[in-house]
């Protein structure tokens, strides 16, 4: 039996189980981090009562993937209060005594959609959450791609036209990149209402369609992914996927000589299968992986 931790800055999703067939979850709103872990923690024991082999963690960010790193498996320079280098991994292993795997929220995503939902068989895809903030994760070559850190794919710049669109983003760090132009909170700020309450003749859809087709564009030149999910708050209005397909295929203007972005660009920008089961599923899988690299230590 695997545990999982989905950590969001607004909630927690814990789970146990082994895949979709048998997952239990409970979810939770996150407070302080000692508060929040002692609910996660107390959940796992309850119902694993023993059986617990390995725990797999998907984080909000950023956090420190690098296994040699003096602060691995910690959340570092959130803005969240009380959660700045907090150490999440080592809190879960001390208490359970169980291995611990550990990633971004959208890397645990990515790896349940791999294994159960919309990406299976594909050994480059990418996984985007377009919600409070926008996160990417990239599957490439098979495994996830952390590099440096871990991919920031919401922070990239897009073209921004100041005559059409005067809102100046909404990012701390940037203003009007990506995340800063398109995520939910930038939307309710530029049309003084909830994503959730435009209307889906609005022109905030165009322009929202517009911003998420850039960074589409710019990812399938620079990554090549096979498949890319869409996933989050925002992407909840379906009739986006339409928007975003047509616009990425008018940006690539048929440069990328791929039946998949030219005629089926349908199959090729997709929700993702496992909906919001997708993070706390990648968690069982980020906890198996952990359990077999112990095995093999
Ligand atoms: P989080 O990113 O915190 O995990 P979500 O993915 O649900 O959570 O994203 C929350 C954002 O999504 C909010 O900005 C909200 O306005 C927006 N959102 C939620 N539901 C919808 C909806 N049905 N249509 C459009 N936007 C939505
Ligand atoms: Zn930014």
């Amino acid at each position: 039996m695997f545990g999982s931790i989905e950590a969001g800055g607004t909630k927690f999703v814990c789970g146990v189980g082994t895949g979709p067939a048998d997952l239990r979850t409970m979810q939770f709103p996150t407070t302080t981090p000692e508060a929040t872990l002692a609910i996660a923690i107390q959940f796992l024991r309850q119902e694993c009562r023993g059986e617990l082999k390995a725990v797999g963690i998907g984080s909000f960010g950023p956090i420190d993937l690098h296994s040699t790193s003096l602060t691995f498996g910690y959340v570092t320079s959130t803005p969240k209060p009380g959660w700045q280098n907090y150490n999440l991994a080592g809190t879960v292993r001390d208490a359970l005594d169980v291995p611990v795997g550990f990633d971004t929220d959208v890397d645990a995503a990515a790896l349940g959609e791999a294994r159960w939902g919309a990406a299976q068989n594909l050994t480059d895809f990418l996984y985007l959450t377009i919600g409070t903030g926008i996160g990417g994760g990239a599957i490439i070559n098979g495994r996830v791609l952390h590099g440096l850190v871990h991919p920031e794919m919401g922070h990239i710049r897009v073209p921004h036209d100041l005559a059409r669109d005067p809102f100046p983003g909404g990012c701390p760090y940037h203003g009007d990149c990506l995340e800063g132009l398109a995520s939910g909170p930038a939307m309710q700020e530029r049309w003084g209402k909830a994503a959730q309450d435009l209307p889906s003749d609005h022109p905030a859809w165009t322009l929202e369609a517009h911003y998420l087709a850039h960074g589409l564009a710019n990812w399938v030149l620079t990554l090549s992914p096979q498949r890319i999910l869409l996933g989050g708050g925002v992407l909840r209005q379906a009739h986006l996927f339409g928007r975003i397909r047509q616009d990425l295929v008018g940006l690539l203007n048929g440069y990328v000589r791929a039946t998949e972005v030219m005629r089926d660009i349908d199959q090729y920008v997709v929700p993702p299968q496992l909906g919001g089961r997708a993070g706390v599923l990648g968690g069982l899988v980020l906890a198996e992986q952990a359990y077999t690299r112990l095995d093999r230590e």
